[in-house]
């Protein structure tokens, strides 16, 4: 039995201080409940939930997978009422069927959205496209939030509740339970301060992390692939309120990344530099940076061993469906890990999993596969 020294007792322990981990705990502190979060990183917010595309879906990248379609759209009205400040909606939003390679033709693309009831205009012309490379063109409704507004407004949230604590560059040592409580203990990652936490209930939001934290506390994984990606930013003049989206294969996206000025880019064949099919993320660079470990990996943007950008093979792609004289001057690019379920390898959904994996103590595992499904959580944690 681990022996208590310094013993903190909690209704839940969130493991994981990305939007869900932070989500999840202002909505339990909202309910009465005593909360912890822990957190590997120095600060909350810093991986996934910052380093992405900023889609608020409607369900258009969806035409693979109407469940997660359907989804976003559940969840898309909340979360706009919500994070309304943090929301660019003043940009034009068009989807693009490839010429070539396209797994999905403009017949089924339209199809699709009519069968989902979100709106798609077909646009015949329009100066800064190039037609060339593009069977079809559609005008749509899309927008996307700031993540890093949200990020600021969640951990403000946080620092203001005063019953969710927070405990940041932590590691978990040791779990063991009694039946009734998990005994968790918790070290500083620079040395220093441990720390013993008490609570019958905990809540597993580390996404990329989910397998490993799942082991540490002897429940069954999830079937999970890995892939380390990277976001590209850019600037451009002419399309600073422009976003694009090219359906349905090897294709990219490129669209402002919330309020920022930004735009955010990514690309099916270039994002995605290494892929892992362990359910824990292992890698070949972990073999260069020995600190980075498929059960407790490292955030790549500090990392030596990440791998070369390819911004610039992202950039030159996405502008083939643009009129030739558009510029992209590339900002900077973030990376990190992403998770996904095994099962949507065909399909590409994301679909937003929360699971009960221990009924005593209780233990429950979020797989998040989009922003605006932060919500599920109150469908499925009870107390
Ligand atoms: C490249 C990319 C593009 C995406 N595009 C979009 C998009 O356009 N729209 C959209 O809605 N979604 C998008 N997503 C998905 C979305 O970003 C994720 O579903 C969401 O951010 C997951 O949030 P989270 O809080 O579960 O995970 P994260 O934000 O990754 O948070 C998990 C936290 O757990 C911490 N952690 C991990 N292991 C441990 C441990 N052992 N102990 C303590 N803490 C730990 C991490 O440090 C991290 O802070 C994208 C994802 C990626 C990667």
């Amino acid at each position: 039995m681990l022996q208590a020294k310094n013993v903190e007792r909690y209704d839940f322990v969130i493991v994981g201080g990305g939007i869900f981990g932070a989500y999840a705990a202002l909505y339990l502190a909202k309910k009465g409940m005593r909360v912890c979060i822990l957190e590997k990183e120095k600060a909350l917010l810093k991986k996934a939930s910052i380093v992405n595309q900023a889609r608020l879906h409607s369900g258009y990248h969806y035409p693979r997978s109407v469940a997660t379609a359907l989804m976003s759209d559940d969840n898309k009205a909340r979360f706009t009422k919500d994070h309304e400040s943090f929301i660019n909606f003043s940009f034009e939003k068009y989807y693009a069927i490839d010429r070539f390679g396209s797994f999905t033709d403009s017949a089924q693309f339209e199809r699709f959205c009519h069968y989902i009831n979100i709106p798609c205009e077909p646009v015949e012309k329009h100066p800064l496209f190039n037609y060339n490379r593009i069977e079809a063109l559609y005008r749509t409704t899309e927008y996307t939030f700031d993540p890093i507004l949200i990020a600021d407004y969640y951990r403000r949230s946080l620092e203001e509740e005063p019953l969710v604590d927070i405990l940041l560059n932590i590691k978990i040592q040791r779990v063991e339970e009694d039946g009734k409580s998990w005994m968790i203990d918790t070290a500083s990652i620079e040395g220093g301060a441990s720390q013993m936490i008490h609570a019958p209930q905990v809540i597993n939001a580390t996404y990329s992390g989910s397998n490993a934290v799942n082991q540490l506390f002897g429940v069954p994984k999830i079937n999970l692939m890995h892939e380390i990606s990277e976001m590209v930013f850019v600037t451009s003049p002419q399309l600073e309120k422009i976003g694009l989206t090219v359906m349905d294969g090897q294709f990219g996206s490129i669209m402002p990344y919330g309020l920022s000025g930004l735009l955010s880019l990514s690309s099916v064949a270039y994002t995605h530099h290494k892929v892992s099919y362990n359910n824990l993320p292992s890698f070949d660079c972990q073999a260069i940076n020995t600190d980075c470990k498929p059960d407790f990996t490292s955030n790549c943007n500090y990392c030596p061993a990440r791998p070369r950008s390819n911004q610039h093979k992202m950039i030159q792609q996405i502008k083939q469906y643009f009129r030739e004289d558009i510029d992209l001057n590339y900002f900077t690019s973030l990376f990190t890990i992403k998770s996904k379920l095994k099962a949507n390898y065909i399909d590409d959904g994301r679909p937003t999993e929360i699971n009960m994996l221990r009924e005593n103590p209780r233990f429950y595992c979020i797989f998040a596969g989009k922003i605006n499904s932060i919500y599920e959580i109150e469908k499925t944690i009870t107390f």
